[in-house]
């Protein structure tokens, strides 16, 4: 694999048409876009957050966390961007990708399958008791019953 460097540009929004070996970084911080190093083509857009990639800084360049996986474009790149150089990493083989997508499905399989169980597991929480209807008599039922037929009837 090619050896690669990225460099970081701020901008005030993902251009339109990007650069080989920049990495773009909005003012705000909320996403980074560059073209898959494998020299592709195609735009990588990277979500900056606490649950999506994180982006530093040093003096030898930006670096990209987690791992850059290109699972769905052709080159089925995986990379790791370090300090602003691209570290190839290993790809993943079909048969690994189909066992995580295996272990997700069973994993919602399981979570899907626990929300199907009835409510009287031990950890439901038990609702609270409602006092006691007041017991009617049939026979004043009836007798309501029949008035309201009598207001009905009107
Ligand atoms: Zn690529």
């Amino acid at each position: 694999m090619k050896q690669v460097r990225v460099r970081h540009q701020t901008v005030e929004s993902i251009p339109e048409k990007l650069q080989a070996n920049i990495l773009y970084v909005t003012t705000e911080g909320d996403v980074a876009g560059h073209l898959c190093a494998c020299g592709c083509g195609r735009e990588v857009i990277t979500p900056l957050s606490p649950t999506d990639w994180s982006l530093t800084f040093d003096r030898s360049g930006p670096t990209l966390s987690p791992s850059i996986g290109n699972w769905a474009f052709p080159c089925r790149s995986h990379y790791f961007v370090r300090g602003g150089d691209v570290l190839w990493a290993r790809d993943m083989s079909d048969e690994a990708i189909a066992r995580g997508r295996r272990r997700d499905k069973a994993r919602k399989h399981r979570y899907y399958g626990r929300l199907n169980e009835p409510l009287a597991s031990p950890k439901a929480p038990t609702p609270a008791s409602s006092p006691p209807l007041p017991s009617t008599p049939p026979s004043s039922w009836q007798r309501l019953l029949a008035w309201w037929k009598r207001m009905l009837g009107r």
